[in-house]
């Protein structure tokens, strides 16, 4: 277990809600803000700030520096190089601006192949099937087979296919699953990898050259940061000749009547004022997770996940989603039969401090998946969903679990 001193970090899980100390388990959601951080950030506010980039003066020096300072130590915690780090506002945006600049590149063509799975967050889904519609490129999708929208990596070997791009996410946002990034890697040699990193990246050092990974795409917000700030990398080779997603200031060389040249990597995918406070910001997130290390945060967190499957699995009438085995991380989505899990989440809040996820999850064609493979009497088409991160403990999870208990009670379940 992490040491109990981090909790002091986070004043907020000492706060009680209707009498109960909170449980925070929506950390796949977004996860808790260490006060380190939001010092350091405010300090940066109150002593630094100015627009970076454009400037002489020493307020926007200091703050283009720290700015710098961000992109460079993101590219050393994913082993890239620091033009090949732009920021943007999260993951979502991310995935729309790889899709966007690879059409409008003509790299993605009228008939070419994009492969991705029934289990993606839509924002790893909705992208691909509208621009499918509206530049006629092809989306092909792998069905998870295992149990409870577990992929495996037959399901992959199954698809006699060639695909152009394959855009897959690293950790599920529903099931917990780790995806094994270097099998799918090895099955599509020639494709373009795009991995959707948003819950993976939190919690795990990747390494995007020896991955070979082209592009990918995590939120700040889940790795104790703020909002409104996600890090996209791609390579080089790909990011020197995609067109721009958005156009505006910053990202030009010159400008004139008859056309544009852009700015050198990454500025010409960062046009307009970047989120300043939010990049400074996701700096220190990073760091405080590096102080912590991201092998002790994962080990935690398998510890919490291996913990919480062991006591889920002795209540009956309680359907658990995902793996379960050693791949499974961090994410329990689970319903009790017959109660809807928007009831459940609301009794665990009301009367036991516990805060979970309930819904799709933004994974509706995941959900139709669960349907089809769930035993419940009638399958909600969504699921509770409880998370851990680092200032989560086993006390934690047997509160979680008392409160599923006492709710199959009251229910008569
Ligand atoms: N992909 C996955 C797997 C996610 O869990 C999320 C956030 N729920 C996203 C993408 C989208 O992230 P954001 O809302 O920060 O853009």
């Amino acid at each position: 277990m992490l040491s109990k001193n981090i909790l002091n970090d986070f004043p907020v899980l000492s706060r009680t809600i209707k009498g109960n100390r909170i449980v925070y388990l929506d950390s796949a959601a977004s996860t808790l803000k260490p006060k380190p951080v939001i010092d350091k950030l405010s300090k940066f506010y109150l002593e630094n700030y100015a627009n970076v980039h454009r400037a002489v003066h020493t307020l926007a020096s200091e703050s283009t520096q720290m700015l710098e300072f961000s992109r460079k130590n993101y590219a050393n915690f994913l082993n890239a190089s620091e033009h090949e780090i732009i920021f943007t506002s999260g993951t979502t945006m991310s995935i729309n601006l790889i899709v966007e600049s690879l059409v409008r590149s003509k790299i993605l063509n009228k008939d070419d192949i994009v492969l991705t799975t029934l289990v993606e967050h839509h924002a790893n889904f909705v992208p691909w099937v509208r621009l499918s519609k509206l530049h006629g490129f092809r989306v092909e999708f792998v069905e998870p087979s295992l149990r409870f929208g577990t992929l495996a990596i037959e399901d992959f070997l199954k698809k006699d296919i060639n695909p152009k791009v394959v855009a897959i996410t690293g950790h599920s946002n529903v099931t917990g699953q780790l995806i094994d990034i270097e099998k799918i890697r090895n099955i599509f040699p020639n494709s373009i990898l795009i991995v959707d990193g948003a819950q993976l990246i939190p919690h795990q050092r990747i390494d995007v050259k020896s991955l070979d990974i082209d592009f990918l795409c995590f939120s700040v917000h889940k790795m104790l940061g703020p909002s409104g700030i996600g890090v996209l990398y791609g390579k080089s080779q790909y990011l020197e000749t995609l067109e721009p997603f958005l156009y505006g200031g910053e990202m030009i060389d010159k400008v004139g009547v008859e056309d544009v040249t852009f700015n050198v990597l990454p500025y010409k995918f960062e046009a307009g004022t970047p989120n300043i406070g939010g990049i400074v910001g996701a700096n220190y997130a990073l760091e405080y997770l590096k102080n912590i290390g991201f092998d002790e945060a994962k080990k935690h967190i398998l510890d919490l996940t291996k913990y919480a499957i062991e006591k889920f699995r002795n209540i009956e009438n309680v359907e658990v989603y995902g793996p379960l085995d050693e791949s499974h991380c961090g994410i329990l989505s689970f319903n009790i039969d017959g109660i809807h899990p928007h009831d459940v989440a609301h009794l665990l809040d009301e009367k036991f401090g516990v805060a979970v996820r309930s819904g799709h999850h933004c994974a509706q064609p995941l959900m139709n998946v669960l349907k089809s493979q769930s035993r419940l009497s009638q399958f909600p088409n969504s699921t509770c969903r409880a998370s851990f991160y680092i200032y989560n403990s086993y006390e934690d999870i047997d509160i979680l679990i008392e409160g599923i208990k006492k709710i199959k009670e009251w229910f008569d379940v």
